[in-house]
C-alpha cells in the first residue's frame, strides 16, 4: 500500500483541485467553502491545513486556502474556521435507529423519589404523546421511597385516564400499567397469574396494574405493534439526535418490512437528514423475499438494504455467550449457541448469491468459532469484498483473529462495550481468554478491519464516547490508570479510521463516504475544539458545531453567532 507523506498529499490534493477547478463561473462555483481549517481526511492518514470546497453535495476541493478562491462565486457560503478541526461525518457501524427513536420517547423514571414523582413525570410526558399511542417509561424503583412498597395504578389512572401507560421497574423484572392499559390488555380479576409470574392484587382480587416476571412477559405479548406514524416519528426524532452528535450514517441492525417502510417513507419525504444502513433480521419469510427482490442501493447513498443479521449465541454478562471451555465463575457452564453453523452457512451462501453481506452477532470464543467456520465454508477462501462482519467479537481465540483477517471478515467492535464490560469480564473469562477479549489491536496487528460502532440505544450513542473508549480504556473517570489491557488501545487516528472509512467499507459506503476526498459526498463534522489533539480526557467534550450531509448543514450549533463571516 503506498503511504503518503503530508506535504506529498497536500500537493497531489492541491494538483488535483486544479484539474477540475475553472475559475469564477456562477455554476461552477462551490455551495460551501470550509476556510482556515484542520481536515483529517483519514485517507491519506495526516492532516490538511486550507480550505475545502463543496459542490452538489460533493467535495471539489481540498487543500491550501488561496486554493479555494477560483470557487467562490456570489452563492457561495463561506465559514471561516479559524482553525478548526474536521473530519469525516461519523458512522456508526453496529446501531439500531429504530431502538434509539423508541428510547428517546420513553420517560424517564431514574432516580424518582416518590411515586408522586412518577406519576407528575408521566403525566407531563403523556401531554405529548398523540392519542391511541401508548406512554412508555422505565427505571422507577420502589426501594428509593419512603414506604419502600409496590405502587398501585390508582394515582397514575387518575392522573392519566385516556391513554394507556406501561412503566418497566429499573431492572426490567416488573412493569406498572395504568386502568386504560389494563383495559386494553384484558387483565383483570380473571386474569390467572402464570407460572413464573404474578399479578399483584387488591383485597378483593382485583389487579392493582403491577405485573411480576413471567406475569409482565404475558402481557408484553398483547402489546400492540407500533404504527407506521410511530416509527417514522421516533426515527425522526432519532436521526436528529444523531446528527447533532456528528453522526452522518448510522445503521439499524436486524429489522424487517415495517421499520424498512418507515424509513423508505422518510427517505421519498426528504426527511432522512442522514444515511442509514439496514440489515434484515433471521427470518424466513423476510429474507426469502428480499433475496429474490436483490439488495436495496439508493443512487443517494441515504439509504442501504443489502445485509443480513444473524445470531449464533448471546451476551457475556448473562453467560449466554459460548464459550469453548466453561465459565470461569461458572464451570458447568459453557453458555448457549442460539442457531447452528449450518444454518448461518446456507443463509450466508443464498445472501452472497443474492447480493447481501452477513453480519453475525457473535461474543463467545465458541459462538466466533462456529460463525467463523460457517463463513469460511460460505466464502469458500478470503474474500474481502463479500464484507461479511461478526458483530461485537468480543471474546475470540488469538487464532481466530488471525482467521478473520485472513479471510477478510470484519470485526464490528463497540468500544464501550468493553469499559461498560471491563469491571466483570476477566470474571466471566479468566486471564488467558483476556488475550482475545476486546482485542481491537491484535485485529488491526493480524491485518483485520475494524468497523466501530455503539450498538445504541445499548450504549450511549455518542460517538466522542466510541473515539474515547478505543484510545483510553478506561470509564470517563479516567479508570482504570492507563487504561483496561492497555496493549489493546487504539491511536486517534486508527480510532478515527474505524468510525469512518473502515465503518463506511463495513456497509459498502466506501466510495462515497468515510474519507475527505475530491470527489466524495461531502459527509463532514467540524468540532470546536480538536479531538486528534486535546487532551484524551477532553474527547467526550469536544463540542460538534457543524455537522454536513451531502454538502448540507444538518446541524449546526449557535448558528446566529458564529461562522457566517469570511
Ligand atoms: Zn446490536
Amino acid at each position: 500500500m503506498l503511504r503518503f507523506t503530508p506535504v506529498l498529499t497536500f500537493l497531489l490534493l492541491g494538483a488535483a483541485a486544479f484539474a477540475v477547478a475553472r475559475p469564477s463561473l456562477a455554476e461552477d462555483s462551490a455551495d460551501l467553502i470550509l476556510r482556515h481549517g484542520v481536515f483529517y481526511p483519514v485517507e491519506p492518514a495526516g492532516r490538511v491545513e486550507g480550505s475545502l470546497a463543496v459542490r452538489g453535495g460533493r467535495i471539489v476541493y481540498l487543500g491550501p486556502d488561496a486554493g479555494a478562491d477560483r470557487f467562490r462565486g456570489p452563492k457561495t457560503r463561506v465559514i471561516d474556521l479559524a482553525g478548526r478541526a474536521v473530519t469525516p461525518g461519523l458512522i456508526d457501524a453496529h446501531s439500531h435507529l429504530g431502538g434509539l427513536g423508541q428510547a428517546l420517547q420513553e420517560v424517564d423514571l431514574k432516580g424518582a423519589a416518590t411515586f408522586d414523582e412518577v406519576v407528575r413525570r408521566v403525566r407531563e410526558a403523556a401531554g405529548r404523546v398523540p392519542a391511541g399511542s401508548w406512554v412508555r417509561g422505565g427505571g422507577w424503583d420502589q426501594n428509593r421511597w419512603p414506604d419502600k412498597q409496590f405502587p398501585t395504578h390508582d394515582a397514575l389512572s387518575a392522573a392519566v385516564p385516556d391513554r394507556p401507560v406501561w412503566l418497566d421497574r429499573v431492572d426490567g423484572h416488573a412493569a406498572l400499567v395504568n386502568a386504560r392499559a389494563m383495559e386494553i390488555l384484558k387483565l383483570d380479576a380473571s386474569t390467572k397469574d402464570p407460572s413464573g409470574g404474578r399479578f399483584l392484587r387488591d383485597a378483593q382480587g382485583r389487579p392493582t396494574g403491577v405485573m411480576i416476571d413471567n406475569a409482565k412477559g404475558e402481557m408484553a405479548g398483547r402489546l400492540p405493534g407500533l404504527s407506521l406514524e410511530e416509527r417514522q416519528r421516533g426515527l425522526r426524532l432519532a436521526a436528529r439526535h444523531c446528527v447533532e452528535r456528528g453522526l452522518t450514517t448510522v445503521t439499524d441492525m436486524g429489522i424487517g418490512d415495517p421499520y424498512y417502510q418507515a424509513y423508505d417513507a422518510l427517505r421519498r419525504a426528504g426527511e432522512l437528514p442522514l444515511r442509514a444502513a439496514l440489515f434484515l433480521g433471521d427470518d424466513a419469510d423476510l429474507l426469502a423475499r428480499w433475496f429474490k427482490r436483490g439488495p436495496e442501493i439508493d443512487p443517494e447513498a441515504r439509504l442501504t438494504v443489502r445485509g443480513v443479521k444473524m445470531y449464533i449465541d448471546g451476551a457475556l454478562g448473562s453467560r449466554g455467550a459460548a464459550l469453548i471451555e466453561p465459565y470461569s465463575d461458572d464451570p458447568n457452564n459453557l453458555g448457549l449457541l442460539v442457531s447452528t453453523g449450518d444454518h448461518l452457512e446456507e443463509v450466508s451462501r443464498r445472501a452472497l448469491a443474492a447480493g447481501f453481506q452477513v453480519a453475525v452477532h457473535a461474543i463467545g470464543d465458541r459462538g466466533g468459532l462456529v460463525a467463523i467456520d460457517a463463513m469460511e465454508r460460505a466464502l469458500g477462501g478470503p474474500k474481502p469484498e463479500a464484507r461479511f462482519r461478526l458483530e461485537h467479537s468480543q471474546v475470540l481465540r488469538v487464532q481466530d483473529i488471525q482467521r478473520m483477517a485472513r479471510l477478510g471478515i470484519i470485526a464490528s467492535m463497540q468500544p464501550t462495550h468493553a469499559t461498560s464490560d471491563m469491571p466483570w469480564a476477566g470474571d466471566r473469562v479468566g486471564p488467558a481468554r483476556l488475550a482475545g477479549a476486546y482485542a481491537w489491536r491484535k485485529v488491526l496487528d493480524a491485518g483485520g478491519r475494524l468497523a466501530l460502532g455503539s450498538d445504541f440505544p445499548v450504549e450511549s450513542d455518542d460517538p466522542r464516547l466510541g473515539l474515547y473508549a478505543a484510545v483510553t480504556r478506561q470509564d470517563l473517570q479516567g479508570n482504570p490508570p492507563g487504561g483496561w489491557l492497555p496493549g489493546e488501545r487504539l491511536t486517534r487516528e486508527e480510532a478515527l479510521r474505524g468510525f469512518t472509512l473502515d465503518a463506511a467499507w463495513s456497509l459498502f459506503l466506501d466510495k462515497e463516504v468515510g474519507s475527505l476526498a475530491v470527489g466524495k459526498r461531502a459527509d463532514l463534522v467540524v468540532f470546536a475544539r480538536d479531538p486528534m489533539t486535546v487532551p484524551v480526557a477532553e474527547i467526550p467534550k469536544a463540542e460538534i458545531d457543524y455537522t454536513v450531509v451531502d454538502g448540507r448543514m444538518v446541524f449546526e450549533r449557535g448558528s446566529s453567532e458564529r461562522g457566517n463571516g469570511r
